[in-house]
């Protein structure tokens, strides 16, 4: 046998817009479970990528699908507001990002999906309100489960010095750890002039930008790090990973 003829050795990928038709058709036929992860372009500060939400998640979801050996989808960059008026951000319509997961969840659930993971690394209330009405409208006519939730969800940070937050240490520590070469550290300032360059746009919220400047914790250089970073994306995914695997044994 020449090595030409040799099969390669196995591929595996868990990301669906690198697989083949045989490989995709071998991943869902496997286990049928899809990850979409969500964020927005939005200011974070002076230190972090405009892309932090959806750079986090999509991190935090290449891990999960590994871990939990689901198929990971490319990034989804739609969600609501948002800092509006901030420097870099762009958001869309509550009514448009809902249409745009319902017809994610057709396609899944036409290539299969019995589980669908819609992880969102941007929060806020209307973020979160926008992705349950839509995964609970979905369900509603559906028996495919759906999980929809920011990445933090019922996760237990009692043993971190952080919580979910903005670019500070919770979202940079992740980031450190998980895109170093796009932390700016030298660019960090405790406190910072919020940078408003835009007019805001209409929301179904009314919600405005806050104003003022914008302080960072007071222990933010004591803890971010990339080390609090990694054990954040640790706890983070191992809970994730026991929900998928609970939301599993009840499909029939
Ligand atoms: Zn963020």
């Amino acid at each position: 046998m020449t090595a030409s003829s040799e099969k390669p050795s196995a591929r595996r990928t868990f990301k669906a817009e690198e697989m083949t038709p045989g490989e995709f058709r071998a991943a869902v036929a496997r286990r049928p479970v899809f990850i979409l992860a969500t964020g927005i372009l939005e200011w974070h500060a002076d230190h972090l990528p405009l892309g932090t939400d959806a750079l986090k998640m999509r991190g935090i979801a290449e891990h999960l699908a590994e871990a939990a050996e689901a198929i990971l989808l490319p990034q989804n960059w739609f969600g609501v507001v948002g800092y509006d008026e901030m420097l870099g951000t762009i958001t869309f319509s509550k009514d448009l990002v809902k249409r745009i997961l319902t017809e994610y969840y057709e396609n899944l659930e036409k290539m299969g999906a019995k589980l669908v993971v819609m992880l969102t690394g941007h929060y806020g209330p209307y973020q979160v309100e926008t992705i349950r009405e839509a995964a609970a409208e979905y369900r509603s006519r559906s028996g495919m489960r759906i999980i929809a939730q920011p990445e933090y969800e019922g996760v237990d940070f009692s043993g971190f010095p952080c919580e979910p937050d903005h670019a500070d240490k919770y979202e940079t520590s992740l980031m450190m750890a998980l895109y170093p070469h796009l932390v700016q550290m030298d660019r960090w300032r405790p406190t910072l002039q919020i940078p408003y360059d835009y007019q805001p746009r209409d929301n179904a919220w009314g919600y405005r930008s806050p104003r003022g400047t914008w302080e960072f914790s007071q222990d933010f250089a004591q803890h971010a790090s990339p080390e609090l970073g990694r054990r954040l994306l640790r706890a983070i995914v191992d809970h994730l990973k026991r929900r998928i695997e609970e939301e599993l044994a009840q499909v029939a």
